[in-house]
């Protein structure tokens, strides 16, 4: 099963990619994770990703792909992948094409009050930099860490203001890229305005009715 899963920050994209992965027997593949991997191994595109990160610029579209190729090489994915986080352009889709040809692209979405209510819940402690959530995960007590007593405070990022252009962004990114999996008729809208454990099972149970 090749899968791509689309989705904006806050939409349980990874979290959701992190457990579906064992009940399809697909290994999941994040972009995020490949470039910190590289860049700790200190391999020859890990070197080149950790000089374009530290200037301040976007890995380009070559190096993304190539560092995609490889891990579709190896011998966990001959059956079958989760892309997340890639492809993000036009130019990344047509190159996944050709190696790595997905049968399904899910698109998560959820409302966009929902994304900034639950990313403008995070706090994180200024000393030991724990992460909690007021919604979801709160600390014992208001404000205080509970691993050292240290003081909670929101991250700037996190100011609704600043979630919702980061949302326009990703927007304005993948708009086309939407489009051109639902014109090809890869797309899947799947709603994930809901509990994670009754995504994971529904979203299985689709795609192995659907390609299994
Ligand atoms: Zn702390």
């Amino acid at each position: 099963m090749r899968l791509v899963f689309l989705g904006p920050p806050g939409a349980g994209k990874g979290t959701i990619a992190e457990r579906i992965h064992a009940v399809l027997s697909i290994p999941h593949i994040s972009t995020g994770d490949l470039f910190r991997k590289a860049i700790h191994d200190e391999t020859y595109l890990g070197k080149q990703v950790k000089e374009i990160l530290d200037s301040g610029h976007l890995v380009p579209d070559e190096l993304t792909t190539e560092m995609v190729k490889e891990r579709l090489a190896e011998k966990d994915a001959e059956k079958g992948f989760i892309l997340d986080g890639y492809p993000r352009t036009l130019p990344q889709a047509d190159a996944l094409n050709k190696f790595g040809h997905p049968e399904r692209v899910v698109n998560f979405m959820i409302p966009e009050e929902i994304i900034i209510t639950r990313l403008s819940g995070r706090r994180v402690c200024r000393k030991c930099h724990a992460t909690y959530n007021i919604k979801t995960s709160p600390p014992g007590a208001d404000g205080i860490c509970d691993v050292c007593g240290g003081e909670l405070y929101m991250r700037e990022d996190d100011a609704p203001e600043k979630i919702t252009k980061r949302l326009h962004v990703y927007a304005d990114l993948t708009q086309p890229l939407i489009e051109y999996y639902r014109k090809s008729g890869l797309l899947m809208d799947f709603d994930t305005n809901r509990p994670v454990d009754i995504l994971v099972p529904e979203l299985a149970t689709i795609l192995k009715n659907d390609l299994g």
